[in-house]
């Protein structure tokens, strides 16, 4: 008998490994898999680009005429990882970086922008067989997913991950404190809005993981992948 094919919601803190993760269950049971926040950034990449930000203010009027004019899709590159596209042109490597990472929980606090996101997220998933990461996947965006997860880490953990990502990618100007400062900060902001503020899930596994290796988080979700389709 084929196996049912579910939906599986990751959600948690900044850098905290979630698509590490997300990624590696997805390719495993032959899932798409669907990085929620690569969403937001591209959005908030926009803003940069047109200048819509100035400080901590985002020129919302602007934002909502131009939001049916942000087209963002995601494809597959030749070493078979999926890269985030802005109206056309990659941005999956700009929307990696400090200048994006610090906008980025002002433009996602966004009741308009959350609701287009959240509407094209669950025309995504609308067949299952779909892993997907971000911070109210299991609370708004699939309320009825068959397994949730609810991912944290320590701040000086998870920072010290994201440090050690930059710095593979080549950033030498971005510091350890700054790196820190975001992770807090954007936690501060997902988990206060007023829009769908990160938390967790009722039904939601939680995992802190700041003991784990990757292979241990990977079997850990594998398991309970397992025991939903049992
Ligand atoms: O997952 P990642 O760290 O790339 O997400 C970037 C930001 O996008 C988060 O800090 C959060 O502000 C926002 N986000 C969100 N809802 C999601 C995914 C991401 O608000 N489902």
């Amino acid at each position: 008998m084929a196996q049912k094919r579910i939906t599986v919601a990751i959600d948690g803190h900044s850098s905290c490994g979630k698509s590490t993760m997300a990624k590696a269950l997805a390719k495993r049971i032959g899932y798409a898999y669907i990085d929620t926040g690569a969403m937001y950034r591209a959005v908030t990449l926009y803003c940069l680009e047109k200048g819509m930000i100035d400080g901590d203010k985002v020129n919302k009027p602007r934002l909502r005429r131009h939001m049916p004019k942000i087209e963002i899709s995601f494809k597959v590159n030749e070493e078979g990882k999926s890269d985030t596209w802005l109206n056309g042109k990659n941005v999956e490597q700009e929307i990696r970086g400090m200048e994006v990472s610090n906008k980025v929980s002002l433009v996602s606090a966004i009741g308009f922008v959350r609701r287009a996101m959240v509407e094209q997220q669950q025309a995504m998933g609308r067949n299952k067989g779909i892993v997907m990461d971000g911070r109210d996947i299991g609370t708004v965006v699939f309320p009825d997913a068959e397994l949730k997860v609810f991912i944290t880490a320590s701040a000086q953990v998870r920072a010290e991950r994201r440090y050690k990502e930059l710095q593979g990618k080549g950033d030498t100007t971005t510091t350890f404190d700054e790196v820190l400062a975001n992770v807090i900060e954007r936690d501060r902001i997902d988990s206060t809005r007023k829009e769908s503020p990160l938390r967790q899930a009722d039904d939601a596994l939680l995992l802190d993981n700041s003991n784990l290796t990757i292979d241990e988080q990977n079997e850990w979700l594998y398991n309970e992948f397992l025991k939903k389709v049992k």
